[in-house]
């Protein structure tokens, strides 16, 4: 199973970088996790759309759906699809309006799914673990079959202690790292330290510092997540970089 970083910033779009979207792939099988601002630019340069199987989104910030709506066009607007007539987005019901936008006529189905669902997706098996955010938001942990390689994304939550045994012993653990350690007042999301702590908590293979700052300097963002981590390998989220979930 690997995993190519297609946007990564928080919040909104930046230097030529979208926010939050991850192409995941395993035999063959193509799946969209997250699909934020600028995503479908930076997706058709490494797969056409068309190829995705299914799509999994994680909450409806606009940093990891906008670019649904364009996505389900493009679908539309193909009518050749070599695997499938119909995406499949899978979505929580728990905002019912934004769950109804993820079915579109000729394009698109949305997909309900309920935080204690265990999803069968091609190869892939997926939890979720609810996450601390203004809106409901899941983590999610991927099991692919036969080689029980694991990457867990913690969507978009500020730390909780539930993650420690939701990520234990993943191979490949994505954080949403939004903070430097300084932070201070009402935290969304986790500082670096936090990071690398939970990493470190749940003997994890590698840690991915993902949902990153448009500001700072993103190098004492992974210094500071290190030196939490211990002997954890510490990576940024880079722009189409394409990481082994197993080292
Ligand atoms: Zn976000
Ligand atoms: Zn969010």
């Amino acid at each position: 199973m690997k995993v190519t970083v297609i946007g990564y910033y928080g919040g909104y779009p930046a230097n030529g970088i979208g926010t939050s979207s991850y192409l995941i792939e395993s035999n063959g099988y193509h799946l969209l996790m997250d699909c934020g601002s600028g995503a479908l630019l930076s997706l058709e340069k490494v797969l056409d759309p068309l190829q995705l199987d299914a799509v999994i989104l994680s909450h409806y910030h606009h940093d990891h759906v906008a670019d649904v709506g364009v996505l389900q066009y493009y679908w539309q607007l193909h009518e050749e699809r070599p695997n499938q007539q119909t995406l499949p987005i899978y979505g929580s019901t728990a905002d019912p309006l934004m769950f109804g936008s993820l079915t579109w006529p000729h394009a698109s189905i949305g997909k309900g799914y309920a935080p204690a669902d265990i999803l069968h997706l091609g190869p892939l098996t997926i939890s979720f673990l609810p996450m601390k955010h203004p809106v409901p938001a899941f983590g999610m942990r991927i099991v692919e079959t036969g080689t029980d390689e694991t990457l867990v994304f913690t969507a978009d939550t500020a730390y909780i202690q539930e993650l420690v045994p939701f990520a234990d012993r993943a191979d490949l653990l994505m954080t949403d790292t939004n903070f430097y350690n300084d932070k201070t007042g009402t935290k969304w999301h986790m500082t670096a330290g936090e990071s690398g702590q939970l990493a470190n908590d749940a003997h994890v293979g590698q840690l991915m510092l993902t949902h990153l700052p448009q500001t700072g300097d993103l190098s004492t963002l992974k210094q500071e997540a290190q030196t939490a981590a211990g002997s954890v390998h510490v990576e940024l989220a880079a722009l189409r970089k394409t990481f082994a979930v197993k080292l």
